[in-house]
């Protein structure tokens, strides 16, 4: 058993925290006021996105993708669909022009196997 770890602030990235803490064999405390969730956490919403559409960033993109892959094993651990995946739909007034978020967003995704769709 790893040293006991307090984490300050049971929202989503305490509790995140305390969770891959735990599968590490720490001894995890969490704090927090409540109730929870709390009513004032940023957390706590009827609903929050997340989104692989970050134009030309990479990094981003693939920290977006390991993010929905977390949401999706937290969907098989807990029985409980937390993470809905219901697509996303931008849209333009003009066509998508090079440079712009919606063109490298379909180019980064394109290039990383995924199957956006132009309309
Ligand atoms: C309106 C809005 C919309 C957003 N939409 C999105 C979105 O669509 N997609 C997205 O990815 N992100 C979104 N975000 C950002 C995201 O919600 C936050 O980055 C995230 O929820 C922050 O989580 P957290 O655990 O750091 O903080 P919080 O969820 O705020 O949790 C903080 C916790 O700390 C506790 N606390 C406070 N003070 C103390 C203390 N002194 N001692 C102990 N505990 C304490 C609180 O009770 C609370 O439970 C949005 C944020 C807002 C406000």
């Amino acid at each position: 058993m790893g040293m006991d770890r307090v984490l300050v602030g049971a929202g989503v990235f305490g509790v995140t925290a305390a969770l891959e803490l735990r599968r590490r064999r720490h001894a995890v405390r969490l704090v927090d006021p409540g109730p929870l969730p709390h009513p004032l956490a940023a957390s706590t919403d009827i609903s929050k996105v997340v989104r692989l559409e970050y134009g030309a960033d990479e990094v981003y993109t693939e920290l977006a993708e390991r993010a929905i892959e977390g949401w999706e094993r937290w969907n098989r651990d807990f029985g409980a669909r937390l993470y809905h995946r219901t697509g996303l739909l931008f849209l333009r007034r003009s066509p998508p022009a090079p440079g712009t978020i919606e063109e490298a967003s379909f180019e980064v995704l394109s290039r990383r196997g995924h199957r956006p769709e132009r309309r």
